[in-house]
């Protein structure tokens, strides 16, 4: 693999994996052009709760998923450093919470996360059977308490990013039609990054769309200050603080490609399921409704696959901000660059 520290790079996509693999790039001294089709379309990094959320993902992940994940989850305030504008970023923590009548689910979680993360449960999780961190929740059943998670705000962090690029970078705005990874290798770019989500489907034999939806409300009644996860037999969804009580309240999990717009069943589920947690939602305002589709894998691992001038990172599922970070600094090392000697120097991002 070559040294690629100085050379002119593309990356191709600018969603959460190719803004982080694109600033990575540029910290370390690479002059970067970004291939993007849309300006104003949202990708689906747009739509993300920026869960951080290593443990609670175990229920359906794996080691692989939760050891990436924590690395991110120690990568992200580095990254935030190198950053102008301001990310709105919290590790308190994630409650798990269920009403009585579920029980049967929550335990069930419990046991799974026990299973998976032997040793590390007691390290990583408190069971609390009178709950006082969310004291607005005190009435739901016994807690689990999955301390080491955290949260950044999907759009401040791609809005940062996005803002250090438009200045450190040069911007090509393509439509995509144009510019697939193969065209855009053939300039005289050392390196190619494919980092176009779903887009890259006819490279990556397997990769589908999973689609999500999520709702974000403004609540003044609500005083939350933790992710919360509500265990249901049906639907499982969460509840994410942002700043000024707004709160987004997620994500459906549907097997399909379409990105239309939120259905009823889906709003019903989510608005009523936050409403059986805190009854201050029911005078929340929605702000959004939003839907994208996840880039998925055949077994939900995410793909890192160097070729002669081209390394593709796809397959980044429920997990783009979990993984990222972990993601872009493995496939870099691959290419003889060390992230975290760039991240480690907090103040360069000034001085370039
Ligand atoms: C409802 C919902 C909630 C989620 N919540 C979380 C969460 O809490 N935590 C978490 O970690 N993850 C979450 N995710 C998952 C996360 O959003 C994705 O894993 C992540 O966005 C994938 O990032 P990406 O950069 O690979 O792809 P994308 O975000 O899809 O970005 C791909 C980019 O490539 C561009 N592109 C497409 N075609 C081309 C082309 N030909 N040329 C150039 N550019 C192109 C696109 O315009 C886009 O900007 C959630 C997802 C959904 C839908």
């Amino acid at each position: 693999m070559p040294n690629l520290a100085g050379k002119k790079v593309a990356v191709v996509g600018a969603g959460i994996c190719g803004s982080l693999t694109a600033w990575a790039m540029v910290l370390a001294g690479c002059e970067v052009h970004i291939y993007e089709p849309d300006k104003d379309k949202k990708s689906c990094s747009f739509t993300a709760a920026g869960m951080l959320a290593p443990m609670a993902e175990l229920e359906s992940s794996d080691d692989n998923i939760y050891r990436l994940g924590l690395k991110s989850v120690a990568l992200w305030p580095q990254i935030i450093q190198t950053l102008a504008l301001p990310v709105y970023h919290r590790d308190n923590g994630t409650l798990v919470v269920s009403h009585r009548q579920d029980e049967g689910v929550f335990n069930q979680f419990v046991n799974v996360l026990k299973n998976k993360l032997g040793d590390d449960f007691s390290t990583s999780c408190e069971l609390l059977t009178q709950q006082t961190l969310e004291p607005e929740l005190k009435n739901l059943g016994t807690a689990l308490y999955l301390k080491k998670e955290a949260q950044v705000d999907s759009h401040q962090t791609l809005q940062a990013l996005h803002e250090r690029l438009q200045l450190k970078a040069h911007w090509h705005w393509e439509s995509a039609h144009n510019i697939s990874a193969y065209k855009v290798n053939r300039e005289d770019f050392e390196w190619v990054f494919d980092c176009r989500g779903l887009s890259a489907q006819k490279d990556i034999p397997g990769l589908h769309g999973v689609r999500g939806e999520v709702i974000m409300v403004e609540a003044p009644q609500v005083n939350i200050t933790r992710m919360v996860r509500v265990m249901h037999p049906r639907y499982k969804i969460y509840i994410v603080p942002r700043e000024h009580n707004r709160y987004m309240i997620g994500a459906t999990e549907i097997q399909s490609d379409d990105t239309g717009p939120i259905s009823v069943r889906s709003t019903l589920e989510l608005l009523s399921a936050a409403f059986s947690v805190h009854s201050g939602f029911a005078e929340a305002r929605i702000l959004a409704l939003d839907t994208n589709v996840r880039p998925a894998t055949m077994d939900h691992q995410p793909v890192i696959d160097h070729a002669p001038g081209l390394t593709r990172i796809n397959g980044l599922y429920r997990h783009g901000y979990l993984l990222a970070p972990a993601l872009v600094e493995k496939a870099l090392k691959d290419l003889g660059i060390e992230l975290n000697s760039f991240l480690k120097r907090g103040e360069h991002a000034n001085c370039i």
